[in-house]
C-alpha cells in the first residue's frame, strides 16, 4: 500500500499536514506548475495504513484522506514487482 497524492487537484491547503498524527505530510517548498505547493512525503511507509491494512482487512486510520476538500489523497497498491517498503516506529 502507497500513499499519493494527486497533483492535478491539490491546493495546497495544507489541512492533511496537520491531521496525520506521524506528520507523515510536510508542507511544500517548491511551487508546482501550477504554483501550488503540493505537500512532501516524509517516510509514508510509516502509515499505518501502508503498514497494516491488508493485515487487518480494514481501514486504520485515513485521517489525511478524510481530511483532503479535493479528494487528492489515494492509497494504491503496489505494482507486481515494485519494492514494498515498511517501516515500524514504537
Ligand atoms: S492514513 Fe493516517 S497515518 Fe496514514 S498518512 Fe493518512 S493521516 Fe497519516
Ligand atoms: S489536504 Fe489535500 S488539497 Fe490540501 S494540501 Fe493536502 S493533499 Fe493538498
Amino acid at each position: 500500500m502507497k500513499i499519493e497524492i494527486d497533483e492535478s487537484r491539490c491546493k495546497g491547503c495544507n489541512l492533511c499536514t496537520v491531521g496525520c498524527p506521524y506528520k507523515i505530510f510536510q508542507a511544500g517548498k517548491k511551487p508546482n506548475r501550477k504554483g501550488v505547493l503540493v505537500p512532501l512525503l516524509d517516510r509514508p511507509e510509516r502509515c499505518t495504513n501502508c503498514r497494516l491494512r491488508h493485515l487487518y482487512g480494514r481501514v486504520l486510520c485515513g485521517v489525511c484522506q478524510m481530511t483532503c476538500p479535493d479528494q487528492a489523497i489515494r492509497f494504491r497498491d503496489e505494482k507486481p514487482g515494485e519494492t514494498v517498503k515498511v517501516a515500524i516506529e514504537y
